[in-house]
């Protein structure tokens, strides 16, 4: 052999030996989350039952259908949308593996957007995973990335432009699932999970989806539902009795010329009340300090509490930080509201969500405690 090739082989051999633990690290991110089917669980499915377009794709995810003995009306909820915003899909694994349903029925997604849970930025210094404590011990869940994996969506575009409402957008906005609504039967794979997420809404006669996510407190929607204008009553009288709880929100109105979002796509493109949800966390904001777990869990921050104090960020930000325990259980709260308020003006489409864990004790007492024993033999937790 000639001395090129051995030079050669000695390159491929020093390449294999560096990207091998990065190739690991994220394979190991491919490894689904534990979620345990809790007590009102009625069916686990799959979206693509919805729209066969996504169906043996890796962006084909899970829902759970607890449905009550009396009929009523369909909520539906999906997080993960943005896998970097944990309490959006704490707050679903905490209803399912808790909550029963007796009038209507209450569809929920955890993990809406499957592919970016492997999509974690590692390189960038992002933790892969988190672990909240609990009786038993801890339940690990991972950390993902804000647009679909490029390994499932590639190349992007230079420009992504929304094929339903003509919007550009820069080309990595074409991963993202809250800009592709409402989503196209031959498009992106994002935009093919976005209208399977439609024909989902459209085929159960949903009468309200609702989205959530959490915001750098930098950011101008924090703590708020942004909703589209149909949403309004629904949405106006669940915030008044979060309110009566001591738990603030604020109402937004969807923008009618900001497109692809889920508030303004789902309220226009289905007969579903369109509402998203935003708590308040700095992890995957431009303004932050060290992004380790302790930060994820407790948004204790002092560049932020500092940016706060400078009048750079829309809602205040304290050195008490906001725990992953307080965001998820807003969100839990606001859902248990929104069905209650659907329920006080529209009894026949009402939707009764019962056994859900009360605010005060998650807050203070932690999320773990509502969290289920994984059964024995499970790797993940
Ligand atoms: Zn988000």
């Amino acid at each position: 052999m000639t001395r090129t090739a051995w030079r050669g082989i000695l390159i491929l051999l020093v390449v294999g030996a560096v990207s091998s633990p990065a190739a690991i690290a994220f394979i190991r991110q491919w490894q689904p989350d534990t979620i345990v089917k809790g007590p009102g669980v009625t069916r686990v499915g799959k979206l693509s039952e919805y729209f066969e377009g996504i169906k043996g794709t890796a962006n084909d995810p899970d829902y759970y259908l607890l449905e009550g003995k009396e009929p009523g009306g369909t909520i539906i909820v999906w997080g993960g949308t943005h896998p970097v915003e944990p309490a959006g899909y704490l707050a679903p694994i905490v209803l399912i593996e808790n909550v029963r349903v007796t009038k209507g029925r209450l569809f929920i997604i955890p993990q809406v957007n499957i592919s970016s849970f492997g999509n974690t930025k590692i390189g960038m210094g992002d933790v892969d995973h988190f672990t909240i404590a609990t009786p038993f011990g801890s339940r690990k869940f991972r950390f993902g990335g804000r647009g679909t994996n490029p390994i499932h969506q590639w190349p992007d575009p230079d420009v992504y432009t929304n094929p339903t409402t003509r919007q550009s957008l820069a080309g990595e906005e074409s991963r993202n699932f809250n800009r592709v609504h409402p989503g196209h039967p031959r498009g992106y794979l994002t935009e093919r999970l976005s209208y399977a997420l439609m024909q989902m809404i459209r085929t159960e006669k949903a009468d309200v989806g609702i989205d959530l996510h959490e915001a750098p407190p930098d950011r101008p929607l924090v703590n708020a539902f942004a909703i589209h204008e149909r949403a309004a009553d629904v949405a106006s009288l669940a915030i008044l009795n979060l309110e009566a709880q001591g738990i603030k929100v604020r109402l937004e109105m969807s923008p009618k010329y900001l497109r692809g979002l889920s508030h303004r796509e789902i309220g226009d493109h289905t007969q579903a009340m369109a509402i998203l949800m935003e708590t308040q966390s700095p992890y995957h904001g431009p303004l932050r300090g060290r992004a380790d777990e302790a930060n994820l869990l407790t948004a204790k921050d002092p560049f932020l509490v500092l940016a706060s104090d400078m009048g750079r960020t829309s809602v205040k930000h304290t050195k008490e930080g906001v725990s992953i325990h307080l965001r998820t259980a807003r969100h839990v709260t606001s859902i248990v509201e929104v069905a209650n308020a659907l329920t006080e003006l529209t009894p026949e489409r009402g939707v009764t969500i019962e056994g859900a864990p009360p605010y005060d004790a998650m807050v203070k007492g932690g999320i773990g405690a509502y969290l289920q024993q994984p059964p024995a033999g499970d790797q993940r937790t």
